[in-house]
């Protein structure tokens, strides 16, 4: 393609790569894309953030139609469910949206080449990457790379994939049909996002969690409540659970999943949610002595920069949290750090939601990571059926958890359980990264009535001066 080398080529057009690569444009780099999907986006635009927040929109809207519309006087008859209306409007918003990356990549003057990428030799200071397509093989040389070539599913060493019945969250997806009962591997994230999907449109879902709490990592407080409503809303969690395989059965009628210690569970289908493994193999990294660690997380300095001099890696693939956001913080600041500009970010202040209803989001430390490093603390909570907005709107569920030091005030960590808890969460980041105090939080104004007077009330009750508890 090229004439003279790049000044940066990205490997993989995902949250890291692309938002990676504008920023480079911007900054007046010769830059382009290289993904092996013709769809720009990467996994979260195609297969994960945007997808599951679609179903999850269209699910949740069902439930609200079937179960809270006559306590609002509305009438409506009996509500079905048409699956290929829901996947279509699915599969519309991931056009719209990876088109959009498209135009935005063209818009900024960056080149998109398909074809899967590997490190080729070296140039003098120009890097080589062989990327191979279908209608060929092409050498790229560019002064800087940055991998960022996500991540994959992970799965158990006895689970067989068959790419439909036993799946991932890819399938899981897409599924034809409303399979009557589902067994979830794994109460994180992707388990309780897609288990509450399917549950809302109709499945038994059954999720297996090996440890003893949902959400491992979430604030145990939080994860503990949720978990309850969770329940209540017809998730059955089990916990505890190993699974020892999970197989379709020879006549092919069925899944069977084997749990240590008690009878194998029969289902229609099996989603396997046990994390996901960075994509470093088969990029000839070994070859080019970029430094990989044993789980294939490739090893980077704090300015994203690898063990090869102008090999940078960045998002899923180095590892930390698994978020399309924290990927794009990566792509901008690592490229700013190329361009010899102050690269900092703080990990601290990097929120994580799971957009289940209530969702749960969080920032900054849990009250285990306070106690654990002895950090003295203070704690104030705030449900929201105390919250006049809360009450307009039937949205009752979850509270507002905010720990600040017990010195200082700076608040550390803040936990929300509640409708648009993702959204609120933003105010949270914001102090944190400002290092703000819980009096600072409570002595900004917040509109009335909204969700988000739950943080002001609760950074008052830090103070033990909640006023509407
Ligand atoms: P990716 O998005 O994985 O992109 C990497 C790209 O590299 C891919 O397009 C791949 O095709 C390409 N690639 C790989 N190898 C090569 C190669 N050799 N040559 C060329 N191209 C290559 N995160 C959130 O923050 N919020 C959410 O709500 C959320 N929901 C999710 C739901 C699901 C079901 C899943 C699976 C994930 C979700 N995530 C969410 C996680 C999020 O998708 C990832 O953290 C994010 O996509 C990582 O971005 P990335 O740029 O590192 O890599
Ligand atoms: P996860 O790490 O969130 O959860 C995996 C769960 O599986 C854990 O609870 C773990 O204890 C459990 N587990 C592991 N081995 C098990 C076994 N043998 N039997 C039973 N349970 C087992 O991983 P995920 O849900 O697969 O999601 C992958 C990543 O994708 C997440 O870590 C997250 O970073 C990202 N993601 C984010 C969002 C979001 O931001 N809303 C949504 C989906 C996915």
């Amino acid at each position: 393609m090229t004439d003279r080398a790049l000044d940066l080529l990205v490997i993989g057009a995902g949250p890291g790569g692309y938002v990676a690569a504008i920023r480079a444009a911007q900054l007046g780099f010769r830059t382009a894309v290289v993904d092996e999907h013709p769809a720009a986006g990467g996994v979260c635009l195609r297969v994960g953030c945007i997808p599951s927040k679609a179903l999850l929109e269209s699910s949740q809207r069902l439930v609200a139609a079937r179960s809270e519309l006559a306590a609002h006087g509305g009438v409506a008859g009996e509500i079905g469910l048409d699956l290929p209306a829901m996947m279509m409007r699915k599969d519309r918003v991931v056009t719209t949206l990876t088109r959009g990356v498209s135009s935005l990549l063209k818009k900024n003057g960056i080149e998109h080449i398909q074809g899967r990428a590997r490190l080729g030799g070296v140039d003098g200071e120009l890097r080589e990457i062989v990327v191979t397509a279908s209608d060929g093989e092409q050498t790229v040389q560019a002064r800087n790379v940055i991998v960022a070539t996500g991540s994959r599913p992970a799965t158990l060493p006895d689970v067989e994939l068959d790419g439909d019945r036993i799946g991932t969250s890819t399938e899981a997806l897409a599924y034809d049909a409303v399979p009557e009962r589902l067994v979830v591997i794994g109460a994180g994230y992707i388990g309780l996002e897609l288990g509450a999907v399917w549950n809302r449109l109709g499945s038994d879902v059954i999720v297996l969690e090996y440890l003893d709490r949902i959400l491992p990592g979430a604030d145990a407080e939080i994860a503990a409540a949720a978990e309850k409503i969770f329940r209540r809303q017809g998730l059955d969690i089990r916990l505890g659970c190993r699974v020892l395989d999970a197989k379709v059965t020879s006549d092919g009628k069925a899944c069977v999943v084997e749990v240590e210690g008690t009878e194998a569970i029969e289902c229609d289908r099996v989603l396997v949610a046990v994390g996901r493994q960075p994509i470093s193999d088969d990029l000839g990294l070994e070859e080019a002595a970029v430094g990989v660690d044993d789980s294939g997380i490739i090893q980077v300095d704090e300015r994203f920069a690898t063990s090869v001099p102008g090999i940078f890696a960045i998002g899923d693939v180095i590892g930390g949290p698994q978020l399309a956001h924290k990927a794009e913080e990566e792509g901008m600041a690592c490229v700013e750090g190329i361009a010899g500009r102050y690269v900092h970010i703080d990990y601290d202040a990097i929120p994580g939601v799971v957009y289940t209803e209530p969702e749960v989001a969080s920032v900054g430390k849990t009250e285990e990571q306070l106690k654990e490093a002895g950090t003295p603390y203070r704690k104030g909570t705030f449900p929201f059926r105390a919250i006049g907005r809360a009450r307009a709107t039937g949205s009752l569920e979850g509270f507002v958890k905010i720990l600040a030091h017990a010195e200082t005030d700076a608040v550390l960590g803040v936990h929300i359980l509640g409708s648009h808890a993702g959204d609120l969460i933003a105010e949270a980041v914001a102090a944190i990264s400002f290092g703000a105090s819980a009096e600072d939080l409570f002595r900004t104004s917040h509109a009335h009535p909204t969700l988000a007077e739950a943080i002001k009330e609760a950074a008052l009750a830090v103070h033990g001066r909640a006023v509407h508890m």
